[in-house]
C-alpha cells in the first residue's frame, strides 16, 4: 500500500513477481533456520520490506487466553527492551482480534477511529499508524498472530492483501514444519535417552544373566563332588568291599543308588545348561550311525507303562551322521522318556530317517554334507500339549502345569536342555502336538557337522 497510489491498479505480473519474490523468501527462511523462532524472525526479516512494513511481529499463544511475542523485526530501537515481556490477550486489539476471530484484522487509521483511543500513545511513541493482523494456523486453529505496523495510514489494496495473505498462509505452513521438526526433534532426544537406559538395562541384565549361569555352573560343579563320593561308597558296599549285606541293605544301597544317579542327572543337567548359555560346551563330533544313536538312548532309560507298546521305525542300513554322539542320546533320552513319561496307555514310536532341506546352521552348510539332515522323531499317543504351550515347555523349569507335575514330576529343564544342545549341534527340536491324542518331537541334525566355535 505504500509503494503505489490508492486508486492506481498494481499491474497482474507485478502482483504476481511480489508473491513469488515472498515466498521464495520464507521459503529460504525455512531453510535456513535451526528453530521456529528463527523461522519467524528470518520471515518477518524477509517480508516486512517487501510489504513496506515499518516493523514487524510474530506472536503466539503462552495460554488459552494470552499472546506471547516471539519474534519482531525492526522494532523501534528505545522500546527494544520492553519485547520480552510483551503480551497480548486475545480478542483485544488487532493482533488479538485476529486470533480470536481467525481472520485478517485491519486498522487504517489508529488516530482517527475513536474505538482505539487507547492505542494512541503507544503508536504515537513507536511510530505507526496503521497495522494489519493476520493469524497463524496450525492443525486448523489459530495458535498466534503475525502483525505488521506501517507509518502511513494509507488503506490496504488487493494486491497488497492477498500478498498478506500468501505471506501468513506460508507462515503459518512454515511454523507448523517447523513446529513438527521440534516435536521430532524432542522425540529424538527423547528415544536417544531411552536408548541409552535401555542398553544400559540391557547390559544389567545380560551381566545378572552371566553371574546367574555362573552361580549355577559354580554350584552344580561343587554339587558333583560330593555326589560322586556318595555313589563310590555305596559301590563299594554293594560290592560286598565292606563285608557281606543282608538283602534289607542291599535293597536299601539300591534305593541309594538310584536316588544318586538321578540326582547326578540333574545335576549334570543343570550344569550343562549353565555351561550352554555362557557358551562354554564342549562339543566333540565323530561320524556316528543315527539308528545306534536311538537304540542307545532307548536302552539307557526306564520301561514305559505296561499298557505302552514301544516301537522302533527305521532304514536297515546305518544312517551315518558326523554329530556329538554323548549329546546327540541325551537329548534322545529326555525325548523318549518324556515320551514314555506322558504316554499312561498307547505307543510310543521312535523314527529314524534322512531328510533334506532341513533347516541348516551356516556353519553345517559351509563344512559339512549340505544335502541331508538326519531326523529323530519321538512319536507318542500320551496326553498332548495345549497350542499357547508349545513355545514354553522350550523355556528351563517350564512345565505346562502345576497339577502335572504333581503327576509326571520332572525339573522342566529337559527340554531346554535338548533344545539348546541341538542348536549347540547346528540342528533344532521342535514339537506338534494336539491334546488328548498325542505328541511328536523332532530332532533334526545336519549329517555333516563342522564343529560351531
Ligand atoms: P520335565 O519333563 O522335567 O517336566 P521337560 O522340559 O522335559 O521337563 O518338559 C517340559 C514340559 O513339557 C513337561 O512338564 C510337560 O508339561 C511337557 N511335555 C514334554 N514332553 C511331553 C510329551 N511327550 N507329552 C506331553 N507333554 C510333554
Amino acid at each position: 500500500m505504500h509503494e503505489s497510489p490508492v486508486d492506481t491498479p498494481v499491474p497482474a505480473h507485478e502482483t504476481a513477481v511480489r508473491e513469488l519474490r515472498a515466498a521464495r523468501e520464507i521459503a529460504h527462511a525455512f531453510l535456513t533456520a535451526r528453530s521456529p523462532d528463527e523461522v519467524y524472525r528470518l520471515a518477518l526479516e524477509r517480508v516486512a520490506p517487501v510489504v513496506g512494513a515499518a516493523f514487524g511481529c510474530v506472536y503466539l499463544r503462552e495460554s488459552d487466553d494470552v499472546l506471547r511475542l516471539v519474534a519482531a523485526w525492526n522494532w523501534p530501537g528505545e522500546y527494544r527492551e520492553f519485547l520480552g515481556e510483551m503480551r497480548v490477550r486475545v480478542g483485544l486489539g488487532p493482533t488479538g482480534r485476529a486470533v480470536a476471530e481467525s481472520r485478517f484484522i485491519e486498522v487504517y487509521d489508529i488516530f482517527s477511529d475513536p474505538s482505539l483511543a487507547d492505542w494512541r500513545d503507544a503508536a504515537h511513541e513507536l511510530g505507526f499508524a496503521s497495522t494489519v493482523s493476520l493469524p497463524i494456523v496450525l492443525s486448523d486453529h489459530p495458535e498466534g498472530a503475525l502483525t505488521f505496523y506501517f507509518r502511513s495510514t494509507e488503506r490496504l489494496d488487493e494486491a497488497d492483501r492477498s500478498l498478506l495473505r500468501l505471506v501468513a498462509d506460508q507462515l503459518s505452513a512454515t511454523a507448523e514444519k517447523a513446529h513438527l521438526i521440534e516435536d521430532l526433534q524432542r522425540a529424538n532426544v527423547q528415544l536417544r535417552e531411552q536408548n541409552v537406559e535401555l542398553e544400559a538395562r540391557f547390559l544389567e541384565a545380560e551381566e545378572a544373566r552371566r553371574l546367574k549361569n555362573e552361580f549355577l555352573a559354580n554350584v552344580s560343579h561343587e554339587l558333583r563332588t560330593p555326589l560322586t563320593a556318595i555313589m563310590g561308597f555305596t559301590y563299594l558296599l554293594r560290592e560286598g568291599h565292606e563285608g557281606a549285606l543282608t538283602d534289607q541293605q542291599r535293597q536299601s544301597l539300591e534305593k541309594v543308588d538310584a536316588a544318586a544317579t538321578e540326582l547326578m542327572g540333574l545335576i549334570d543337567d543343570l550344569l550343562s545348561l549353565a555351561n550352554l548359555q555362557l557358551g562354554r560346551l564342549d562339543v566333540r563330533p565323530e561320524t556316528c550311525d543315527a539308528v545306534a544313536l536311538a537304540r542307545a538312548a532307548m536302552g539307557g532309560i526306564h520301561d514305559p507303562s505296561p499298557g505302552v507298546e514301544v516301537r522302533t521305525l527305521a532304514p536297515d542300513a546305518a544312517v551315518p551322521v558326523r554329530t556329538d554322539p554323548s549329546q546327540v542320546i541325551r537329548i534322545l533320552r529326555n525325548l523318549v522318556s518324556n515320551a514314555y513319561k506322558f504316554t499312561p496307555a498307547g505307543r510310543v514310536t521312535v523314527r529314524v530317517r534322512v531328510s533334506s532341506g532341513s533347516p541348516w546352521t551356516p556353519e553345517a552348510r559351509a563344512g559339512g554334507d549340505a544335502r541331508h539332515s538326519v531326523v529323530w522323531e519321538v512319536e507318542d499317543t500320551g496326553i498332548g500339549i495345549e497350542e499357547r504351550d508349545l513355545d514354553a515347555i522350550f523355556d528351563p523349569f517350564r512345565q505346562v502345569d502345576g497339577s502335572a507335575t504333581r503327576r509326571y514330576g520332572g525339573t522342566g529343564m529337559g527340554l531346554a536342555l535338548s533344545r539348546q544342545l541341538a542348536r549347540r549341534l547346528g540342528g533344532d527340536v521342535s514339537v506338534r502336538s494336539r491334546p488328548g491324542v498325542g505328541s511328536t518331537f523332532t530332532l533334526s541334525l545336519p549329517a555333516g557337522f563342522l564343529v560351531a566355535v
